[in-house]
């Protein structure tokens, strides 16, 4: 079954954050990293919506439930997570966001770690709501022959390579018509 890119905005948000936990300890049990109590309450904030949040909204956050950190340790605690593949950053606005491939995915745990790893390598595609700040995630392809070839006749070594589309959701653009 394929997802749609943007959730529904009365969906029930609950059971894409279990799903999204449930993925991270058991991609962090497969691949041998430490998912320590700091990194999964770090990892919890950002995945309370599909939208990106800031190092410091998530430090008022934690604060607010009782854990007042230091910023570096949050930092340190969204490296981590942005390494392991489990969240992305926003470079134009410095935010974070869960891997959006994770919250509602029902394939089989070895499908979903397969896919989950060779995302890393693909460039990666994110559609950015400016209304309601939903961000919507595509594969790489068809985008990813055109980059290559690019580089490949440039002789360029890319390192990393992160696309931001901003716009606006049909949700909000129907929302809007409403409105009218
Ligand atoms: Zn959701
Ligand atoms: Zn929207």
């Amino acid at each position: 079954m394929t997802n749609p890119l943007f959730p529904h905005p009365d969906h029930d948000h609950s059971g894409c954050t279990t799903n999204l936990m449930k993925f991270a300890d058991r991609y962090c049990k497969q691949a041998g990293l430490r998912f320590t109590k700091l990194r999964r309450s770090v990892l919890e904030q950002i995945a309370a919506s599909h939208k990106a949040i800031g190092a410091y909204q998530i430090l008022d956050k934690l604060a607010a439930d009782g854990q007042k950190l230091a910023p570096i340790s949050v930092y340190r605690s969204l490296d981590f997570l942005q390494d392991a593949g489990l969240i992305h950053r926003l470079e134009s606005t410095n935010a974070y966001f869960a891997c959006q491939r994770n919250f509602n995915d029902d394939h089989s745990e070895a499908q979903l770690l397969a896919k989950h790893k060779c995302s890393h390598k693909a460039p990666l595609v994110f559609l950015i709501c400016e209304d309601c700040g939903v961000i919507g995630e595509i594969e790489g392809t068809p985008i990813e022959g055109l980059i290559e070839s690019v580089v490949r006749t440039e002789g360029f070594k890319v390192d990393r390579s992160q696309l931001e589309i901003k716009g606006i959701c049909s949700s909000c653009q129907n929302s809007q018509i409403n409105k009218l």
